[in-house]
C-alpha cells in the first residue's frame, strides 16, 4: 500500500472546515486592508530562490526540492512565497501601478525538513506582501493586520516579537561584532553554528540548541548597531504599534531564516512556546526587488503556516463552524422510480439544492441505512405508488416520521 510521502499529509473531508475557516478569515482581513489575491506557480526557476533566500541559508543548502525537467531547466518547488510574488510583480510591470501594491496568497510550500508536530515537508502558507513603500507606517500596518488575523480567528494569548536587523549600511558592522564575539566561543558551538559563523553569521542568534542560545543571549545586539535611518525607522514602528495598542517584546535574537530581510522583522507566537512554534512571521525586504533585477523598491510581508493555525485552533478548542451538511437523500425502488428519482435530483440541483441520489439497487432498508450514514435530515422515498400518484414519501431521519407530499411541494418544504 502506498502512503503519502514522509512529512506530507492529506487534508480529509472531516478537517476541511478548519481550512475553509482560516481561508475565510484571511480573505476577510485582506479585504479590510486592501490586499488582492495572487496565485503563482508551484515551481519556479531554482535560481529565483537561491538568489533571494541566500546561498548560505538552511532552506537553500538543505531543504529545497530541486529538479531538472525534460528540457534540462533547473527548477525548484516553491520553498517560500515572497520571491515568487516579487518575480510576478516585476514580470507583470506592477511597478507601474499605484504603490504600494498589496498582494496575498495561499500557497503550498515545500521544504525538506525533519518532520515533527507543526513541521512538515509540504505545508500551506497564507501570506501577504506590500511592495513599493518604505514608510514604517506600513510595517506597523502589516503587523497590525497579522495581529487582527489571529484575533479574528479567535486565537488567544498569542504574542508579538519584534526586532530590527538593519540595512546594507549598518548590518556589516553588527556582523563583524558578531564574528569577533563568536570567534571567542568557537570551541563550544554546535556543528551547525560553526558553519554559520562562516556562511550565515546572523543565524547564529537563533540556534535552538541550549548552549548556543546562552551564547546568543550575550551576543552583540543588532539594535545597538543600527544607522540613524534604521534606528529612527525602528522607533517609528514601535510608536505606531503602541498607538494601535498592539503589545510587543523586542527580541534581539529574532533574525528570521532568509537572507533578504532588512530592518523590521517580527514573529507571532502561540502561548506555549516550543522551539518550532511560530504561528507566523515576516519583515521588510527592501533590497529583494532590486536583487531580482528591478529598480530599488522597498517592501514588507508576512506569512503564516496554516497547519500550525489548525493545531492551535484545536488546542484552544475554538469552535469552528462546520461546513453545510447535505440535507436530502433520494431513495428509490424499481426501475421507473429510479427514472423519477433521477429527474427529481436534476430538478433540485437545477434550483441549487444539493441532494444525494441513491445509486445501485439496494433494498429500501439498505438505502435508509446509507442515508443515515451520510447524516442527512430527510430522505425522499420514491416507489411504484409514488410514481403513479406523482408524490413522494418524505422521511424525517431523526424521528423516522413519514409523510406523503406532492413531488412539486418538495422544494418549498425543504426551504
Ligand atoms: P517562514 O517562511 O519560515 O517565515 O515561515 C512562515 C510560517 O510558516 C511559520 O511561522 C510557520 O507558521 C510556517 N512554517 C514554516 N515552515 C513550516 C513547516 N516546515 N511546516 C509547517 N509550517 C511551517
Amino acid at each position: 500500500m502506498y502512503k503519502s510521502p514522509r512529512g506530507t499529509a492529506d487534508i480529509l473531508p472531516g478537517e476541511q472546515h478548519y481550512w475553509r475557516y482560516i481561508e475565510s478569515k484571511a480573505s476577510e482581513v485582506c479585504r479590510l486592508y486592501g490586499y488582492q489575491r495572487v496565485d503563482t506557480p508551484v515551481f519556479e526557476e531554482a535560481g529565483l530562490f537561491t538568489r533571494s533566500i541566500g546561498e548560505g541559508t538552511d532552506i537553500v543548502t538543505k531543504e529545497m526540492y530541486t529538479f531538472q525537467d525534460q528540457s534540462g531547466n533547473d527548477l525548484a518547488l516553491r520553498p517560500e512565497g515572497t520571491a515568487p510574488v516579487c518575480r510576478a510583480y516585476l514580470e507583470h510591470g506592477m511597478d507601474n501601478v499605484p504603490q504600494p501594491v498589496k498582494l496575498f496568497y495561499f500557497a503550498a510550500i515545500f521544504r525538506y525538513e525533519r518532520p515533527q508536530a507543526g513541521r512538515y515537508r509540504q505545508h500551506y502558507q497564507f501570506g501577504c506582501e506590500a511592495i513599493g513603500e518604505a514608510s514604517p507606517t506600513l510595517d506597523a500596518e502589516v503587523i497590525d493586520m497579522a495581529w487582527r488575523f489571529f484575533s479574528l480567528l479567535g486565537l488567544r494569548e498569542f504574542s508579538l516579537q519584534l526586532n530590527s536587523i538593519g540595512c546594507r549600511i549598518c548590518r556589516p558592522k553588527h556582523l563583524e561584532a558578531l564574528r569577533q564575539y563568536y570567534a571567542g566561543q568557537a570551541g563550544g558551538l554546535c556543528q551547525d553554528c560553526t558553519t554559520r559563523l562562516e556562511k550565515n553569521t546572523l543565524r547564529l542568534l537563533d540556534c535552538k540548541k541550549p548552549f548556543c542560545q546562552a551564547a546568543a543571549d550575550r551576543a552583540p545586539k543588532s539594535s545597538d548597531y543600527l544607522c540613524q535611518e534604521c534606528s529612527e525607522h525602528f522607533e517609528h514602528v514601535k510608536t505606531y504599534l503602541k498607538t494601535a495598542a498592539i503589545p510587543f517584546r523586542v527580541n534581539h535574537r529574532l533574525v528570521r531564516g532568509l537572507d533578504y530581510y532588512t530592518r523590521t522583522v517580527f514573529e507571532i507566537h502561540p502561548p506555549e512556546e516550543a522551539a518550532q512554534s511560530a504561528l507566523g512571521g515576516g519583515g521588510r525586504y527592501d533590497n529583494l526587488i532590486e536583487q531580482l533585477g528591478g529598480k530599488p523598491t522597498p517592501a514588507i510581508g508576512f506569512a503564516t503556516g496554516m497547519e500550525r493555525i489548525v493545531l492551535n485552533l484545536k488546542k484552544q478548542q475554538i469552535a469552528v463552524p462546520e461546513l453545510p451538511r447535505l440535507k436530502l437523500f433520494i431513495a428509490c425502488l424499481g426501475e421507473e422510480a429510479k427514472l423519477e428519482a433521477i429527474r427529481l435530483a436534476s430538478q433540485l440541483r437545477q434550483q441549487g439544492i444539493p441532494v444525494l441520489l441513491s445509486a445501485g439497487d439496494r433494498s429500501l432498508k439498505a438505502q435508509l441505512r446509507q442515508a443515515n450514514g451520510y447524516g442527512v435530515d430527510y430522505t425522499a422515498i420514491i416507489g411504484e405508488d409514488e410514481v403513479k400518484s406523482h408524490t413522494l414519501t418524505l422521511r424525517t431521519m431523526a424521528t423516522s416520521e413519514q409523510q406523503s407530499i406532492a413531488a412539486s411541494k418538495l422544494v418549498e418544504l425543504l426551504e
